[in-house]
């Protein structure tokens, strides 16, 4: 029996069918609404065709969801009264809620009665102190919720799993991580749990991203939105900003490529904000014994994990410079008090374990 996972991303699908912990098929649609299939719908109709897993061996879906807000802490069943506290999650993650929402219904369209799970990006960070997610905002504000929140969680769970292959005897205790895809974040992981994030209400938060400016002083919103309106300066802070903004394209490889006196600035400032948002979280974790880099940028980029770990070396890591050349797994020198990785993203397979978890608290296995 299979568990399809289902990443619905704005303008696409990403699905991954699992047996336990091995992943069998994968499939990709995108273009959805411009040029591919019209909705998501129909988006999932041809990914599953492609995936080629006979419907009948599908015995459960499972969705990754940005945003659970306060309350969706872990991997549960995806309930009517689930569903309605996601969609009230939507506005504080508007690339991303509603394209999961989508995703679940379209599900339920074509599989009615299919058991569905929902794994938050946001559940990791429930450990994370009081001190970590409180703003300094009246009490009637923190009340309906407004706090950090930290995202990337599946993906941080992941690394405190996988980490365990490089030290069966124990991850480091104080582990700086870097997830830099088109959405970027750092993390504090202490003990295998969260204690601090980059993100925080939203995945607006933090470091310089693809799309997204990271940190801006609550006045520079202000301003925006008296000049721009509140819609148009949340189009322009979702998806007119960062990288883009900054050197003209999202894709750090058109960056590299396009060698302007804009572009190489725009990866300095990445590198530079992830390296001062790393070293804040180091502080919330007393300092560091290893870092690991993952996503798209973290993985295959030695120019910006090099560049970023320069700005860190006052924290004593040292970066085997051939190593990181040639994208090894392990990036730190014999010298270097803090030991520095390349950790794969596995986010679906976090997923997957996690809705095998839930599953089976429910006896559904
Ligand atoms: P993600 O969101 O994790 O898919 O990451 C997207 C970012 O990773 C984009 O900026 C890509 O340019 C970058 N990226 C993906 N593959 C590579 C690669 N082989 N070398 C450098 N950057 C890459």
């Amino acid at each position: 029996m299979m568990l399809l996972v289902v990443n619905s991303g704005s303008s696409s699908v990403k699905l991954a069918a699992f047996e336990g912990t091995q992943q069998r098929a994968q499939a990709q649609v995108d273009r959805i609404g411009s040029g591919g299939p019209p909705d998501h719908a129909e988006a999932l109709a041809l990914g599953v065709a492609q995936l080629a897993v006979p419907a009948r061996q599908i015995r459960a879906a499972a969705h990754r969801v940005v945003h659970g807000g306060a309350e969706l802490t872990r991997t549960c069943r995806i309930t009517p009264a689930i569903e309605q506290t996601i969609a009230a999650c939507a506005t504080l993650a508007p690339l991303h809620n509603p394209p999961a929402l989508a995703g679940i219904a379209a599900v339920a369209r074509l599989w009615p009665g299919l058991p569905q799970y929902a794994a938050f990006d946001t559940a990791f960070h429930a450990s994370n102190p009081d001190v970590a997610t409180t703003y300094a905002l009246p009490a009637a504000e923190r009340a309906r919720g407004v706090r950090r929140y930290g995202f990337h969680g599946l993906s941080y769970a992941a690394i405190v799993r996988n980490m365990q292959h490089c030290y069966p005897n124990g991850v480091p205790k104080r582990l700086l991580s870097f997830h830099l895809g088109n959405g970027a974040s750092s993390c504090a992981i202490v003990d295998g749990h969260s204690v601090a994030s980059s993100m925080g209400f939203s995945p607006l938060d933090g470091l310089t991203m693809g799309t997204r400016p990271g940190g801006l002083d609550p006045a520079v919103v202000l301003d925006l939105v008296a000049r721009h309106g509140l819609e148009q300066t949340a189009q322009m802070l979702n998806r007119g900003s960062g990288l883009k903004a900054l050197g003209g394209s999202n894709d750090i490889r058109a960056l590299h490529a396009a060698r302007t006196p804009e572009a190489e600035f725009a990866i300095a400032h990445f590198c530079y904000w992830a390296a001062r948002h790393g070293a804040s979280l180091c502080a919330a974790m007393g300092g560091v014994d290893a870092i690991t880099f993952t996503g798209g940028i973290g993985e295959n980029d030695g120019i910006c994990r090099s560049n970023i770990l320069n700005h860190l070396a006052f924290l004593g890591a040292v970066m085997d410079g051939d190593a990181n050349a040639r994208g090894e797994k392990a990036l730190h020198a014999a010298t270097s008090r803090v030991a520095v990785w390349i950790v794969p993203a596995d986010e679906e397979r976090q997923i997957a374990i996690e809705t095998a978890a839930a599953m089976s608290r429910e006896g559904q296995t």
